[in-house]
């Protein structure tokens, strides 16, 4: 059947929307996909880190089924109802963003991490009056027009422009790759960068916000410093900046805590999250600060689905299963094992560069001879086709395509997990030799 349903596939399915794979799945339960010929893959992807809580969870399908049977859809702007608001205390329970409790924290619902993105940027501009984003390189915020605008990668924007004015891109705090003589030169040395960039490019007063992920995923999970966001914080205090952390990849236990932020210790203005927040039902939120998020203008936010019912059943249970399950510590030990066995394989092989990541948000970056200014995009493609090959589905990121990243659902077993990783050492030792 997979054949024929990729012919099928590519008669009526418009090439834009991209194709990492051949593999056609049938159904999934766990960290495994199986095809139709019951042919097992190991889930190294978890749907671009949206599956944390694994496939087939049974506490969350129970939640959507009881939900789909009761209301499916009426419109949050229309009649209120209850799975819309209680996500919503959830979201401000766990992630206050409120300097004190007095200022408390609040949030609306979205469909994906684009419109979280794009809605973020929105509310920054109302409140503060200035029209201007900063952005890194490296980053993805999504492909709608704005998220794609924000976003770095030109091959994800490729005859899309013209793109939204007053974005403007600053280099990533890369802090393996440039380094310093401790944490705090490094992150000095980049907020001075950026603090010139100020006088550079746009005026302080002119910029609505500085938008950052913690963990940059796309980009090929290079993680910033404590150092650097605490110092972005005190930057955008003095300055009427809002910061604005996006999680959507990064959320929701993946990088070993609920938020990637979290371990840092550093609190935006606003956050945006999708993915993993809806445990496999489209879901996305805004979370903000009180004095920012009450002075949203009435009608200039929100959609027809933005926290559909069934959507906010699934990510009450997907709250609810990563507490109960344990999976922001099981993120940390997934993290741990992949840390070490990809370290002791870039031992082995010089074109492995760089293993980097946050909890179990790894991946290692691959150039030709070891040489960094050769990105290896081929050795990358190769080694993702041998591992498909061999039944693990791991994908690419990075700019330049070279690298090879980890995002396995948090309920993977010891064993699973051991077998895909001996897979990925096979594939990198065949293919780089
Ligand atoms: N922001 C980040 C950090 C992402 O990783 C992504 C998607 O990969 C997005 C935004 C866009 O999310 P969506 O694809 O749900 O629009």
């Amino acid at each position: 059947m997979t054949d024929r349903l990729l012919e099928r596939r590519a008669a009526v399915v418009a090439p834009g929307v991209p194709m990492a794979t051949p593999i056609a799945v049938v159904r999934a339960s766990g960290a495994s996909l199986f095809d139709d010929r019951g042919r097992e893959f190991i889930d190294l992807a978890s749907g671009i880190g949206v599956m944390n809580v694994g496939h087939s969870d049974p506490v969350i399908l129970a939640a959507i089924t009881e939900q789909a049977a009761k209301l499916q859809h009426v419109c949050m702007h229309i009649t209120t109802y209850e799975p819309y608001v209680e996500v919503c205390e959830q979201l401000v329970q766990r992630f206050p963003h409120g300097r004190d409790p007095g200022e408390g924290t609040r949030a609306l619902l979205l469909n994906s991490g684009a419109e979280a993105v794009e809605n973020a940027v929105k509310i920054a501009r109302q409140i503060t009056g200035r029209a201007a984003v900063i952005c890194f390189e490296g980053a993805f915020h999504g492909r709608t027009l704005l998220g794609m605008t924000l976003t770095s990668k030109v091959a994800y924007k490729r005859g899309c422009g013209p793109f939204a004015p007053e974005v403007y891109r600053l280099p990533f705090p890369h802090a393996l790759r440039n380094p310093a003589s401790s944490p705090q030169a490094f992150a000095d040395r980049e907020l001075r960068r950026l603090r010139d960039a100020l006088k550079s490019h746009v005026a302080a007063d002119d910029v609505a916000a500085i938008l950052i992920e913690p963990v940059q995923g796309e980009g090929g999970f290079i993680p910033a410093t404590k150092e650097y966001l605490q110092g972005l914080r005190e930057l955008c205090d003095e300055t009427g900046i809002l910061l604005i952390f996006d999680e959507v990849q990064s959320g929701f236990g993946r990088t070993g805590a609920w938020a990637a932020y979290q371990r840092h210790g550093v609190v935006p203005d606003l956050s945006t999250w999708a993915k993993a927040l809806g445990g496999g039902l489209p879901l996305a939120a805004v979370i903000g600060r009180g004095n920012v998020l009450d002075h949203t203008i009435p009608g200039t936010m929100g959609g027809t689905f933005g926290g559909n019912p069934i959507a906010c059943a699934a990510a009450l249970a997907t709250m609810r299963r990563i507490e109960e399950l344990g999976l922001c510590e099981r993120a940390n030990a997934i993290g741990a094992t992949i840390r070490a066995r990809l370290t002791a394989l870039q031992k082995r092989h010089r074109e492995i560069v760089e293993v980097r990541g946050l909890g179990a948000m790894m991946a290692m970056e691959l150039c030709v001879g070891g040489q960094l200014d050769r990105p290896a995009a081929d050795l990358v493609r190769a080694i993702v086709q041998r591992c498909q090959r061999e039944g693990v589905l791991v994908i690419g990121a990075g700019v330049h395509g070279n690298v090879v990243r980890f995002l396995p659902p948090l309920v993977i077993e010891d064993a699973q997990l051991d077998r895909a990783l001996t897979v990925v050492e096979q594939s990198v030792s065949e293919v780089v030799s």
